[in-house]
């Protein structure tokens, strides 16, 4: 698969120059002297966005109250212009998709509206290598409706602890599921799900199917709509770049709506009456209706210049320069630290369909060499007890700097410099 690529570093430089995408690196504040591959737990800040919200601000300060109608993007329709933005990026309607609250929010929002347990049909399907948060929400809300999470939650195991397989997952899919929820990407390994076979067979088993696509808004370019899938959520500030914390999103396929969410608000209200204030809610007939309260403007804006980018480049041309990266990553790491020789695991797919925008290395000492990473001011990404995610982000990492990550690694490997560091982990990790 790899066996493209040559190992020296004018070979790094060369894919750079020939980079079509090169020049978006200076959109990016990059951290001085460091080599940033933590992307995928939180996007830098680009100019673009650093201007959108400071437009907000100044707009604020200019306008007051009167920016929810004379702003540039009047702050009233501000995160339905944005959706429509981002539904492209999603293979959506814009009316399919709203910029809102935090993940676990709109998680908490569709489950609730969405699972409808009935007599034999009342259980819901994830997966044992699920982002725990997801789990959480889906316990609470299972015991809040006086239903017993051991056995209204079935979790799908992984054979190997990394990777789900999706024949396994639709093995799963039993009678009495009403609702399947699955990541579209897996956050410690990357493995990308086959989204379109899982819908498929859910949809045969008259089961409702969701995706969380945190690690992989941004990376992949989705098709929701033609998959066919009943509802999505994820969050902005990983390859969103909407800054931290920043808000969220979530997708109800056509199919789905009008629907009356659960956790209703007025500003779910149909836009053109919102400001009746009739005591009855008449949600408005797109998933604006997932909204609840105000939107938090301060912590969307960044998006706006972050769209703009995405625009700009194209998510395809983004996703073939990812593959590239994390392609050329694996090349590196089996030509300069072969498992057999470092004691590295490559714990993502190898196939290039298979895989999303970050690649895991296994390694009994992870946290340590990690460690010895950020000391050499390279920024990874740990996950107990012993993954090291690196995610070169095609919008501003370079192919020099997965050469030269590699070779810090080489150099802490060869010099055993991971032992100058204690085994503690830190409270962020
Ligand atoms: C990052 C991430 C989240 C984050 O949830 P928040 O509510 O934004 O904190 C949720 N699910 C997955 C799979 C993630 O990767």
């Amino acid at each position: 698969m790899a066996a493209q690529f040559k190992a020296d570093r004018d070979y790094a430089f060369a894919l750079d120059r020939d980079d079509q995408l090169h020049q978006f690196i200076q959109r990016f504040y990059k951290l001085p002297d460091t080599i940033y591959m933590d992307g995928n737990s939180l996007g830098l800040l680009s100019r673009d966005s650093e201007a959108s919200l400071l437009r907000i601000l100044d707009e604020w300060k200019n306008l007051g109250i009167n920016g929810w109608m004379n702003a540039d993007i009047p702050w009233f329709y501000y995160t339905e212009k944005l959706a429509a933005m981002q539904a492209s990026l999603m293979g959506a309607q814009a009316n399919e998709v709203i910029v809102t609250a935090s993940t676990t929010v709109n998680l908490h929002s569709l489950v609730r509206t969405f699972f409808r347990p009935r007599e034999g049909k009342d259980k819901i399907l994830m997966d044992e290598l699920n982002f725990p948060s997801d789990i959480y929400a889906v316990k609470a809300i299972l015991k809040n409706s006086g239903l017993d999470p051991d056995t209204h939650l079935v979790l799908v195991p992984s054979a190997d602890g990394r990777m789900l397989d999706e024949s396994t997952i639709i093995g799963h899919m039993r009678d009495d599921v009403m609702l399947a929820i699955f990541p579209a990407v897996l956050y410690r390994s990357g493995q990308l799900l086959n989204i379109r076979q899982l819908t498929a067979a859910a949809h045969d088993k008259d089961i409702m199917i969701g995706f969380d696509c945190s690690h992989s808004a941004g990376a992949v370019p989705h098709t929701f709509d033609a998959d066919g899938i009943d509802f999505a959520f994820w969050c902005n500030y990983k390859y969103m770049n909407n800054g931290p914390g920043g808000t969220a999103s979530l997708y109800i396929n056509q199919q789905q709506l009008p629907a009356h969410p659960a956790l209703a608000g007025w500003w779910g209200y149909d836009k053109q009456h919102q400001f009746d204030m009739d005591l009855e809610f008449h949600p408005s007939e797109t998933a604006g209706a997932f909204q609840t309260g105000t939107p938090h403007l301060l912590s969307t804006a960044p998006l706006e210049g972050s769209l703009k980018l995405y625009e700009e480049a194209g998510i395809h041309n983004l996703r073939k320069k990812s593959l590239r990266l994390t392609s050329y990553l694996i090349y590196l790491m089996d030509m300069i630290l072969p498992e057999s020789k470092s004691g590295f695991h490559i714990g993502s797919p190898r196939e290039n369909e298979k895989r999303g925008g970050h690649v895991a290395l296994e390694h009994e000492e992870a946290l340590r060499i990690n460690e010895a990473l950020k000391h050499r001011r390279v920024l990874p990404d740990f996950r107990f007890p012993n993954v090291i995610r690196l995610a070169p982000v095609p919008l501003y990492t370079s192919f020099i700097e997965v050469r030269d990550t590699v070779n810090h690694l080489k150099e802490i490997i060869e010099s055993a410099e991971y032992r100058n560091y204690s085994k503690k982990r830190g409270d962020v990790a």
